[in-house]
Protein backbone atom coordinates (compact mmCIF):
# COMPACT_ATOMS: atom_id res chain seq x y z
CA UNK A 1 0.00 0.00 0.00
CA UNK A 2 1.65 3.46 -1.48
CA UNK A 3 1.43 6.35 1.35
CA UNK A 4 -0.39 8.30 -1.12
CA UNK A 5 -3.66 5.95 -0.68
CA UNK A 6 -4.12 7.50 2.85
CA UNK A 7 -6.27 10.71 2.58
CA UNK A 8 -4.86 14.38 4.29
CA UNK A 9 -6.93 13.58 7.50
CA UNK A 10 -8.71 10.46 9.27
CA UNK A 11 -12.43 9.59 9.12
CA UNK A 12 -14.40 11.65 11.89
CA UNK A 13 -14.93 9.26 14.39
CA UNK A 14 -19.12 8.90 14.80
CA UNK A 15 -20.69 9.51 18.06
CA UNK A 16 -23.96 10.90 19.59
CA UNK A 17 -24.13 14.54 20.19
CA UNK A 18 -23.51 15.38 24.29
CA UNK A 19 -26.94 16.28 25.91
CA UNK A 20 -27.47 19.74 27.22
CA UNK A 21 -30.62 19.26 30.00
CA UNK A 22 -31.35 19.91 33.33
CA UNK A 23 -30.84 17.12 35.37
CA UNK A 24 -34.00 15.37 37.58
CA UNK A 25 -33.49 12.61 39.98
CA UNK A 26 -36.34 9.90 40.74
CA UNK A 27 -35.68 8.70 43.96
CA UNK A 28 -36.64 5.15 45.98
CA UNK A 29 -34.64 4.89 49.43
CA UNK A 30 -30.88 5.05 48.63
CA UNK A 31 -31.41 4.48 45.00
CA UNK A 32 -31.26 7.55 43.01
CA UNK A 33 -31.75 7.64 39.65
CA UNK A 34 -30.49 10.64 37.72
CA UNK A 35 -32.26 11.67 34.43
CA UNK A 36 -30.88 14.23 32.19
CA UNK A 37 -27.56 15.89 32.47
CA UNK A 38 -24.77 13.72 32.22
CA UNK A 39 -26.45 11.22 33.70
CA UNK A 40 -27.01 8.11 31.24
CA UNK A 41 -30.39 7.53 29.02
CA UNK A 42 -32.40 5.59 31.29
CA UNK A 43 -34.74 2.78 30.45
CA UNK A 44 -37.98 2.99 31.65
CA UNK A 45 -41.20 0.57 31.31
CA UNK A 46 -44.85 0.01 32.18
CA UNK A 47 -46.81 -2.79 33.90
CA UNK A 48 -49.83 -3.67 32.55
CA UNK A 49 -51.51 -5.47 35.49
CA UNK A 50 -54.40 -4.18 37.17
CA UNK A 51 -52.67 -2.00 39.68
CA UNK A 52 -55.37 -3.14 42.27
CA UNK A 53 -53.43 -6.82 42.52
CA UNK A 54 -50.72 -5.88 44.15
CA UNK A 55 -48.65 -9.02 44.12
CA UNK A 56 -49.29 -9.60 40.56
CA UNK A 57 -47.95 -6.09 40.16
CA UNK A 58 -45.20 -5.92 42.36
CA UNK A 59 -43.92 -9.30 40.46
CA UNK A 60 -44.14 -8.05 36.64
CA UNK A 61 -42.59 -4.53 38.21
CA UNK A 62 -39.67 -6.73 39.80
CA UNK A 63 -39.02 -8.90 36.41
CA UNK A 64 -39.35 -5.63 34.40
CA UNK A 65 -36.79 -4.49 36.77
CA UNK A 66 -34.88 -7.22 36.35
CA UNK A 67 -34.52 -6.91 32.82
CA UNK A 68 -32.97 -3.66 33.25
CA UNK A 69 -35.47 -1.04 33.49
CA UNK A 70 -34.77 1.49 35.74
CA UNK A 71 -37.75 3.23 36.73
CA UNK A 72 -41.20 1.65 36.66
CA UNK A 73 -45.24 3.31 35.24
CA UNK A 74 -48.01 2.00 37.09
CA UNK A 75 -51.67 2.87 35.92
CA UNK A 76 -53.07 4.67 38.88
CA UNK A 77 -56.78 5.03 37.46
CA UNK A 78 -58.97 4.30 40.82
CA UNK A 79 -59.23 4.53 44.30
CA UNK A 80 -58.54 1.07 44.75
CA UNK A 81 -55.76 1.30 42.30
CA UNK A 82 -53.90 3.99 44.21
CA UNK A 83 -54.94 2.08 47.66
CA UNK A 84 -52.54 -1.05 46.14
CA UNK A 85 -49.75 1.34 45.10
CA UNK A 86 -48.36 1.29 48.94
CA UNK A 87 -48.36 -2.42 49.51
CA UNK A 88 -47.11 -2.83 45.95
CA UNK A 89 -44.06 -0.67 47.44
CA UNK A 90 -43.80 -2.73 50.80
CA UNK A 91 -43.57 -5.82 48.68
CA UNK A 92 -40.58 -4.57 46.14
CA UNK A 93 -38.92 -3.22 49.43
CA UNK A 94 -39.43 -6.83 51.35
CA UNK A 95 -37.81 -8.51 47.97
CA UNK A 96 -35.14 -5.78 48.02
CA UNK A 97 -36.05 -4.39 44.75
CA UNK A 98 -35.87 -0.45 45.24
CA UNK A 99 -36.90 0.23 41.60
CA UNK A 100 -38.29 3.63 41.54
CA UNK A 101 -42.37 3.69 40.78
CA UNK A 102 -44.17 6.20 38.27
CA UNK A 103 -47.79 6.80 38.74
CA UNK A 104 -49.48 6.98 35.85
CA UNK A 105 -52.55 9.25 36.26
CA UNK A 106 -55.43 10.78 34.19
CA UNK A 107 -58.88 12.12 34.75
CA UNK A 108 -59.08 11.91 38.60
CA UNK A 109 -55.11 12.57 39.55
CA UNK A 110 -55.47 15.33 41.80
CA UNK A 111 -58.50 13.56 43.48
CA UNK A 112 -56.20 10.18 44.26
CA UNK A 113 -53.02 12.01 45.13
CA UNK A 114 -55.29 14.02 47.86
CA UNK A 115 -57.61 10.96 48.98
CA UNK A 116 -54.44 8.36 49.24
CA UNK A 117 -51.31 9.91 50.80
CA UNK A 118 -49.58 7.14 51.27
CA UNK A 119 -49.69 6.04 47.51
CA UNK A 120 -47.82 10.06 46.81
CA UNK A 121 -45.35 9.13 48.97
CA UNK A 122 -44.86 5.85 47.74
CA UNK A 123 -44.92 7.18 44.33
CA UNK A 124 -41.43 8.76 43.26
CA UNK A 125 -42.56 10.40 40.08
CA UNK A 126 -45.91 10.90 38.92
CA UNK A 127 -47.14 11.16 35.08
CA UNK A 128 -49.20 13.42 34.22
CA UNK A 129 -50.81 14.70 30.80
CA UNK A 130 -52.01 18.61 30.59
CA UNK A 131 -54.49 17.35 27.95
CA UNK A 132 -56.72 14.67 30.91
CA UNK A 133 -56.41 17.03 33.94
CA UNK A 134 -59.94 18.85 33.39
CA UNK A 135 -61.51 21.41 31.49
CA UNK A 136 -61.69 24.84 31.36
CA UNK A 137 -61.39 26.76 34.89
CA UNK A 138 -60.56 23.06 36.41
CA UNK A 139 -57.83 22.45 34.36
CA UNK A 140 -55.62 24.44 36.13
CA UNK A 141 -56.62 23.96 39.32
CA UNK A 142 -56.92 20.35 39.21
CA UNK A 143 -52.99 20.60 37.78
CA UNK A 144 -52.19 22.81 40.45
CA UNK A 145 -52.98 20.09 42.98
CA UNK A 146 -51.35 17.16 41.89
CA UNK A 147 -47.98 19.75 41.53
CA UNK A 148 -48.39 21.02 44.88
CA UNK A 149 -48.77 17.26 46.27
CA UNK A 150 -45.41 16.65 44.13
CA UNK A 151 -43.81 19.93 45.71
CA UNK A 152 -44.72 19.03 49.02
CA UNK A 153 -43.52 15.29 48.60
CA UNK A 154 -40.49 16.51 46.66
CA UNK A 155 -41.42 13.86 43.79
CA UNK A 156 -40.23 14.37 40.22
CA UNK A 157 -43.04 14.83 37.35
CA UNK A 158 -43.35 14.03 33.97
CA UNK A 159 -45.37 16.33 31.93
CA UNK A 160 -46.46 13.58 29.51
CA UNK A 161 -48.19 15.30 26.41
CA UNK A 162 -49.58 12.84 23.88
CA UNK A 163 -50.69 14.14 20.14
CA UNK A 164 -53.96 10.94 21.00
CA UNK A 165 -55.39 13.52 23.99
CA UNK A 166 -54.26 16.87 23.28
CA UNK A 167 -55.51 19.91 25.45
CA UNK A 168 -58.16 20.66 22.48
CA UNK A 169 -58.29 24.49 24.26
CA UNK A 170 -55.00 24.83 22.71
CA UNK A 171 -55.20 23.39 19.84
CA UNK A 172 -58.22 25.28 19.25
CA UNK A 173 -56.47 28.60 19.85
CA UNK A 174 -53.60 27.62 17.70
CA UNK A 175 -55.70 26.93 14.47
CA UNK A 176 -57.80 29.69 14.85
CA UNK A 177 -54.55 32.00 15.51
CA UNK A 178 -53.40 29.84 11.97
CA UNK A 179 -56.05 30.56 10.11
CA UNK A 180 -55.50 34.45 10.27
CA UNK A 181 -52.07 33.24 8.68
CA UNK A 182 -51.40 35.06 5.34
CA UNK A 183 -50.21 31.76 4.57
CA UNK A 184 -51.02 29.11 6.61
CA UNK A 185 -49.38 26.56 8.14
CA UNK A 186 -50.43 22.73 7.85
CA UNK A 187 -52.74 21.04 10.29
CA UNK A 188 -49.86 18.67 11.43
CA UNK A 189 -47.18 21.86 12.07
CA UNK A 190 -50.27 23.19 14.21
CA UNK A 191 -50.13 20.05 16.03
CA UNK A 192 -46.89 20.24 16.74
CA UNK A 193 -47.00 23.59 18.11
CA UNK A 194 -49.92 22.77 20.20
CA UNK A 195 -48.07 19.86 21.85
CA UNK A 196 -44.88 21.48 22.69
CA UNK A 197 -46.79 24.93 23.96
CA UNK A 198 -48.54 22.10 26.36
CA UNK A 199 -45.59 20.88 27.61
CA UNK A 200 -44.01 23.73 28.04
CA UNK A 201 -46.53 25.96 29.30
CA UNK A 202 -47.66 23.59 31.79
CA UNK A 203 -43.90 23.06 32.81
CA UNK A 204 -43.52 27.28 33.39
CA UNK A 205 -47.10 26.87 35.58
CA UNK A 206 -45.92 23.76 37.51
CA UNK A 207 -42.42 25.87 38.14
CA UNK A 208 -44.95 29.16 39.27
CA UNK A 209 -46.50 26.70 41.89
CA UNK A 210 -43.62 25.84 43.52
CA UNK A 211 -42.26 22.68 41.81
CA UNK A 212 -38.17 22.57 41.59
CA UNK A 213 -37.27 22.91 37.77
CA UNK A 214 -34.96 19.60 38.64
CA UNK A 215 -37.69 17.90 39.03
CA UNK A 216 -39.90 18.43 36.20
CA UNK A 217 -39.24 16.07 32.42
CA UNK A 218 -41.16 16.42 29.64
CA UNK A 219 -42.55 14.41 26.71
CA UNK A 220 -44.45 15.16 23.91
CA UNK A 221 -45.16 12.06 22.25
CA UNK A 222 -46.94 11.15 18.90
CA UNK A 223 -46.56 7.36 16.76
CA UNK A 224 -45.38 9.18 13.34
CA UNK A 225 -41.47 8.50 13.71
CA UNK A 226 -40.89 11.46 11.22
CA UNK A 227 -43.58 13.20 13.41
CA UNK A 228 -41.32 12.36 16.83
CA UNK A 229 -38.24 13.63 15.41
CA UNK A 230 -39.63 16.71 14.89
CA UNK A 231 -41.68 17.38 17.58
CA UNK A 232 -38.76 16.24 19.76
CA UNK A 233 -36.04 18.87 17.77
CA UNK A 234 -38.16 21.50 18.36
CA UNK A 235 -38.93 20.86 22.36
CA UNK A 236 -35.05 20.37 22.93
CA UNK A 237 -34.34 23.81 21.18
CA UNK A 238 -36.81 25.80 23.03
CA UNK A 239 -36.46 24.63 26.86
CA UNK A 240 -33.66 22.67 28.57
CA UNK A 241 -35.68 20.23 30.61
CA UNK A 242 -34.82 16.59 30.71
CA UNK A 243 -36.87 14.96 27.98
CA UNK A 244 -38.55 11.50 27.84
CA UNK A 245 -38.76 9.56 24.43
CA UNK A 246 -41.03 7.01 23.05
CA UNK A 247 -42.80 6.38 20.06
CA UNK A 248 -46.35 6.48 21.70
CA UNK A 249 -48.80 3.31 20.29
CA UNK A 250 -45.16 1.89 18.18
CA UNK A 251 -48.14 -1.40 17.36
CA UNK A 252 -46.56 -4.83 17.62
CA UNK A 253 -43.19 -7.20 17.25
CA UNK A 254 -41.38 -6.08 14.09
CA UNK A 255 -43.56 -3.27 13.11
CA UNK A 256 -43.01 -1.57 17.00
CA UNK A 257 -39.46 -2.45 16.95
CA UNK A 258 -38.48 -0.84 13.82
CA UNK A 259 -40.52 2.19 14.25
CA UNK A 260 -39.37 2.87 17.92
CA UNK A 261 -35.57 2.28 16.76
CA UNK A 262 -35.57 4.32 13.71
CA UNK A 263 -37.14 6.99 15.58
CA UNK A 264 -35.32 6.85 18.58
CA UNK A 265 -31.80 6.47 17.00
CA UNK A 266 -31.85 9.69 15.21
CA UNK A 267 -32.81 11.42 18.77
CA UNK A 268 -30.54 10.35 20.46
CA UNK A 269 -27.81 10.21 18.06
CA UNK A 270 -28.04 14.14 18.16
CA UNK A 271 -27.78 14.21 21.91
CA UNK A 272 -32.01 14.95 22.24
CA UNK A 273 -33.45 12.31 25.40
CA UNK A 274 -32.71 11.55 29.16
CA UNK A 275 -34.71 8.55 29.07
CA UNK A 276 -37.16 6.14 26.72
CA UNK A 277 -39.59 3.65 26.75
CA UNK A 278 -40.51 1.49 23.61
CA UNK A 279 -44.29 0.92 23.68
CA UNK A 280 -44.94 -2.83 22.11
CA UNK A 281 -47.70 -4.54 22.40
CA UNK A 282 -46.94 -7.68 23.44
CA UNK A 283 -47.39 -10.53 21.17
CA UNK A 284 -49.87 -13.09 22.52
CA UNK A 285 -47.66 -14.99 25.02
CA UNK A 286 -44.76 -12.58 24.61
CA UNK A 287 -43.47 -11.48 27.82
CA UNK A 288 -43.44 -7.89 28.98
CA UNK A 289 -39.75 -7.57 29.50
CA UNK A 290 -39.07 -7.40 25.67
CA UNK A 291 -40.13 -3.55 25.71
CA UNK A 292 -37.26 -3.27 28.27
CA UNK A 293 -34.79 -5.59 26.14
CA UNK A 294 -35.61 -3.48 22.83
CA UNK A 295 -34.79 -0.57 24.72
CA UNK A 296 -31.72 -1.59 26.01
CA UNK A 297 -30.27 -2.51 22.80
CA UNK A 298 -31.05 0.53 21.32
CA UNK A 299 -28.81 2.52 23.90
CA UNK A 300 -26.15 -0.18 23.52
CA UNK A 301 -26.14 -0.48 19.52
CA UNK A 302 -25.71 2.97 19.99
CA UNK A 303 -22.77 3.31 22.19
CA UNK A 304 -24.65 4.47 25.05
CA UNK A 305 -24.82 2.22 27.93
CA UNK A 306 -23.70 -1.59 28.17
CA UNK A 307 -26.07 -3.61 29.71
CA UNK A 308 -25.42 -6.87 28.74
CA UNK A 309 -22.31 -9.05 27.56
CA UNK A 310 -23.01 -8.16 23.24
CA UNK A 311 -23.18 -11.32 20.83
CA UNK A 312 -21.91 -11.01 17.55
CA UNK A 313 -23.72 -13.57 15.38
CA UNK A 314 -23.96 -14.29 11.95
CA UNK A 315 -27.05 -15.13 10.13
CA UNK A 316 -25.98 -17.81 8.41
CA UNK A 317 -26.33 -18.52 4.98
CA UNK A 318 -25.69 -21.70 2.64
CA UNK A 319 -23.22 -22.64 4.60
CA UNK A 320 -25.18 -23.53 7.99
CA UNK A 321 -28.52 -25.68 6.37
CA UNK A 322 -28.96 -27.40 9.61
CA UNK A 323 -30.35 -25.67 13.01
CA UNK A 324 -27.15 -26.46 14.80
CA UNK A 325 -25.69 -23.27 14.51
CA UNK A 326 -29.12 -21.17 15.00
CA UNK A 327 -29.87 -23.34 18.09
CA UNK A 328 -26.16 -22.61 19.48
CA UNK A 329 -26.67 -18.85 18.48
CA UNK A 330 -30.06 -18.98 20.42
CA UNK A 331 -29.18 -20.79 23.51
CA UNK A 332 -25.76 -18.79 23.73
CA UNK A 333 -27.86 -15.48 24.16
CA UNK A 334 -30.54 -17.15 26.11
CA UNK A 335 -28.12 -17.99 28.93
CA UNK A 336 -26.14 -14.86 28.92
CA UNK A 337 -29.82 -12.98 29.42
CA UNK A 338 -30.08 -14.92 31.99
CA UNK A 339 -27.15 -15.06 33.75
CA UNK A 340 -26.91 -10.92 33.74
CA UNK A 341 -29.26 -10.02 37.00
CA UNK A 342 -27.00 -12.58 39.58
CA UNK A 343 -23.64 -11.81 37.16
CA UNK A 344 -24.34 -8.02 37.35
CA UNK A 345 -24.07 -7.81 40.70
CA UNK A 346 -21.08 -10.75 41.21
CA UNK A 347 -18.92 -9.44 37.94
CA UNK A 348 -19.28 -5.78 37.83
CA UNK A 349 -17.80 -4.83 34.29
CA UNK A 350 -18.85 -8.10 32.49
CA UNK A 351 -21.74 -6.62 30.88
CA UNK A 352 -18.92 -5.28 28.11
CA UNK A 353 -17.85 -8.49 27.44
CA UNK A 354 -18.12 -9.21 23.60
CA UNK A 355 -18.88 -12.90 22.54
CA UNK A 356 -18.96 -14.54 19.10
CA UNK A 357 -20.95 -16.76 17.73
CA UNK A 358 -20.02 -17.82 14.00
CA UNK A 359 -21.40 -20.11 11.85
CA UNK A 360 -18.16 -20.90 9.69
CA UNK A 361 -14.88 -20.61 9.16
CA UNK A 362 -15.25 -17.30 6.65
CA UNK A 363 -15.85 -14.72 9.33
CA UNK A 364 -15.45 -16.85 12.35
CA UNK A 365 -12.09 -17.20 13.38
CA UNK A 366 -11.59 -13.39 12.66
CA UNK A 367 -14.42 -12.45 14.50
CA UNK A 368 -13.95 -14.62 17.47
CA UNK A 369 -10.87 -13.27 17.80
CA UNK A 370 -12.00 -9.77 17.72
CA UNK A 371 -14.45 -10.72 20.45
CA UNK A 372 -13.34 -11.98 24.38
CA UNK A 373 -14.94 -15.05 24.09
CA UNK A 374 -15.72 -16.62 20.83
CA UNK A 375 -16.99 -19.99 18.87
CA UNK A 376 -16.90 -20.83 15.45
CA UNK A 377 -18.85 -23.87 13.54
CA UNK A 378 -17.06 -25.12 10.25
CA UNK A 379 -20.05 -24.62 8.02
CA UNK A 380 -20.41 -27.51 5.26
CA UNK A 381 -22.97 -29.58 7.38
CA UNK A 382 -21.54 -28.48 10.47
CA UNK A 383 -20.15 -31.89 11.39
CA UNK A 384 -20.56 -30.62 15.48
CA UNK A 385 -16.60 -29.51 16.11
CA UNK A 386 -16.15 -26.10 16.86
CA UNK A 387 -13.05 -24.44 17.86
CA UNK A 388 -13.27 -22.02 20.70
CA UNK A 389 -11.33 -18.63 20.82
CA UNK A 390 -10.71 -16.90 24.06
CA UNK A 391 -8.46 -12.92 24.31
CA UNK A 392 -7.83 -13.81 20.26
CA UNK A 393 -5.86 -16.98 20.88
CA UNK A 394 -7.82 -20.71 20.02
CA UNK A 395 -7.85 -22.02 22.98
CA UNK A 396 -9.86 -25.29 22.02
CA UNK A 397 -12.26 -27.07 20.17
CA UNK A 398 -15.43 -28.51 21.16
CA UNK A 399 -16.97 -31.52 19.52
CA UNK A 400 -20.23 -33.73 19.70
CA UNK A 401 -23.53 -32.75 20.66
CA UNK A 402 -22.96 -31.13 23.78
CA UNK A 403 -20.98 -27.64 22.63
CA UNK A 404 -23.74 -25.25 23.35
CA UNK A 405 -23.50 -26.20 27.51
CA UNK A 406 -19.74 -26.92 26.96
CA UNK A 407 -19.20 -23.39 25.85
CA UNK A 408 -21.32 -22.08 28.44
CA UNK A 409 -19.35 -23.78 31.39
CA UNK A 410 -15.87 -22.30 29.08
CA UNK A 411 -17.65 -18.85 29.40
CA UNK A 412 -18.68 -19.08 32.97
CA UNK A 413 -15.11 -20.25 34.49
CA UNK A 414 -13.67 -17.01 31.60
CA UNK A 415 -16.01 -14.50 33.50
CA UNK A 416 -15.49 -15.53 37.01
CA UNK A 417 -11.47 -15.39 36.08
CA UNK A 418 -11.52 -12.16 34.63
CA UNK A 419 -14.50 -10.11 36.75
CA UNK A 420 -14.54 -12.14 39.16
CA UNK A 421 -13.29 -10.29 42.90
CA UNK A 422 -12.11 -13.40 44.77
CA UNK A 423 -14.44 -12.37 47.14
S1 LIG B 1 -19.65 -16.66 8.67
FE1 LIG B 1 -19.93 -18.39 7.31
S2 LIG B 1 -21.93 -19.19 7.83
FE2 LIG B 1 -21.86 -17.14 8.69
S3 LIG B 1 -22.78 -15.91 7.07
FE3 LIG B 1 -20.56 -15.84 6.77
S4 LIG B 1 -20.15 -17.44 5.30
FE4 LIG B 1 -22.22 -17.81 6.09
Amino acid sequence: MSDNTFQASPIALAAPLPRRSRQARVVWRNNVVTVGGDAPVRVQSMTNTDTVDAVETAIQVRQLAQAGSEMVRITVNTPEAAAAVPYIREQLDRMGEYVPLVGDFHYNGHRLLTDYPACAEALSKYRINPGNVGKGEKKDKQFGQMIEIAAKYDKAVRIGVNWGSLDQEIMAELMDANSRRAQPWETRQVMYEALITSAITSAELAQSIGLNPDNIILSCKVSGVQDLIAVYRELARRCDYALHLGLTEAGMGTKGTVASTAALAVLLQEGIGDTIRVSLTPQPGEARTQEVVVASEILQSLGLRVFVPSVTACPGCGRTTSTTFQELAKQIDDYLRGQMPVWRMKYPGVEAMKVAVMGCIVNGPGESKHADIGISLPGNGEAPAAPVFIDGEKAMTLRGEGIAQEFQGIVESYVQRRWGTGA
